[in-house]
């Protein structure tokens, strides 16, 4: 157990580390709010995180990263002893030299320091499909992490190209579930639960996938008679896979799973968890017979931040506040908000409120800020106190970006995303039955 001396050492450590650190290098977050970070590395610039082994400071610091999770080089110290303003205009340089034929893709958790050069800002399925809708563009730059970059080569054309600036932006919920884990849980399935239709013509278990999962997975869902979802869809899609199966395998955020499926009434008992390491997930043959929905034991670390104290205390000091959150946050703390959404919708919730408003929100520090900051007019603020970003969207600085559009400018594509043919045709297949997937 942490002692107090040893949480007064790490906060005045963290104190001296962020004094010292130039204004330039430090998160944008903090820089913003003044409020303390959850790890002091976050003020250490991301070519130092880069070589160290993790997901490296912010929420998902504590989270196991799969030893062949792809890393990214050195950059040439051109950028890196480069400051703000000179990183700003070599990106502005670039980007007028590329014109049209580069289009750069920034996601809703992105610094803003990187969502100032986006053509699109949106959510992972967003992005993606922008990608569709401009063929001019010969490479997508895709600020967001690995599986969002994966998303967006499978639905561009076959002629363009799909980079994600630093290699090393993955995303600890995604590696959660790989795709041998996957399998194995799968041939675990069919041996319990048989492997074809009952005499209703209804699967013994339809596999779903989150989109926060590798290109991998949205391929073994497409092969199996599966489906991808969002968190804007995850309900119609259940109701997709209820008409046509018994049950869901729900891949790899439980929350998720967990909260869409209690909404359609299912209870908490039918929906065990699946830990990949157990013999039959660490359920028994029953409890896998009688299940509606089996969960997969993975979360999102920034999501799983946010508690229902937090609630309690943000309705004390703000008496009339909205509590919005995701859908990635733990059961009572969606149950003790007054809505959950995907960033889109806590965006548009926003939108829609009216001057003098309260909002409390549950979900990335980087978004919230940015909503704050586009509404004076309310007063938005994050439920968790702490500063303490997605882990992994904090890889993607100015410096990466700059290096991917000079590299473009100069006629290399570096960092491409490129996901094998015959992996891609077997995710459409699952990305496209989301698309006609209808209430
Ligand atoms: S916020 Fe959570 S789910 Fe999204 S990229 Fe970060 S770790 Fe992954």
């Amino acid at each position: 157990m942490t002692s107090v001396q040893e949480l007064i050492r790490d906060a005045a450590d963290r104190e001296s580390r962020e004094a010292r650190t130039p204004a330039h290098r430090r998160p944008i977050a903090l820089r913003s709010t003044g409020a303390s970070s959850c790890d002091a590395g976050l003020a250490e610039d991301p070519w130092v995180i880069d070589r160290q082994a993790g997901y490296g400071p912010g929420s998902s610091a504590a989270d196991v990263i799969p030893g062949d999770a792809p890393t990214q080089g050195p950059l040439p110290t051109r950028y890196t002893d480069a400051d703000e303003e000179t990183l700003h205009d070599w990106i502005v340089a670039a980007k007028a030299e590329l014109g049209e034929r580069v289009r750069i893709l920034g996601h809703f958790y992105q610094r803003d320091e990187i969502v100032r050069y986006a053509d699109f800002v949106g959510d992972s399925f967003m992005l993606a499909q922008a990608a569709t809708r401009h063929p001019e563009a010969e490479t997508f730059v895709f600020c967001g992490v690995h599986f969002m970059a994966e998303t967006a080569d499978i639905l561009s054309g076959p002629t363009q190209s799909v980079v994600l600036p630093n290699l090393a932006a993955g995303c600890s919920m995604a590696d959660m579930a790989t795709i041998d884990q996957v399998e194995g849980c799968w041939r675990e399935l069919c041996a319990v639960l048989g492997d074809g239709p009952d005499a209703d013509g209804r699967q013994p278990v339809i596999p779903v996938t989150y989109m926060n999962s590798s290109a991998a997975i949205k391929a073994f869902c497409g092969r199996n008679g599966g489906i991808v979802c969002t968190s804007s869809n995850a309900r119609t899609v259940l109701d997709w896979a209820f008409a046509r199966g018994r049950r869901v395998v729900f891949f790899p955020d439980q929350h998720l799973g967990r909260n869409t499926a209690k909404a359609m009434g299912v209870a908490e008992s039918d929906m065990p968890l699946w830990r990949p390491h157990l013999l039959n997930g660490g359920n028994t043959v029953e409890q896998l017979r009688d299940a509606k929905v089996i969960l997969w034991n993975g979360f999102c670390s920034v999501h799983k931040r946010f508690t229902v104290e937090q609630i309690e205390r943000a309705r004390a000091e703000y008496p009339g506040v909205r509590v919005i959150v995701h859908p990635e946050c733990p059961a009572p703390v969606v149950e003790a908000a007054d809505g959950a959404g995907s960033t889109e919708y806590i965006r548009k919730q926003i939108e829609a409120a009216s001057p003098g408003d309260v909002i409390a929100v549950g979900t990335e520090i980087n978004l919230v800020n940015r909503l704050q900051g586009e509404h004076p007019e309310l007063t938005v603020f994050c439920l968790d106190p702490v500063v303490c970003p997605c882990s992994t969207m904090y890889r993607i600085h100015p410096a990466y970006l700059a290096w991917t559009l000079e590299s473009l400018v100069a006629g290399a594509v570096p960092n491409r995303i490129a996901v094998a043919s015959t992996v891609a045709t077997d995710a459409r297949v699952a990305l496209e039955r989301m698309l006609a997937a209808r209430p």
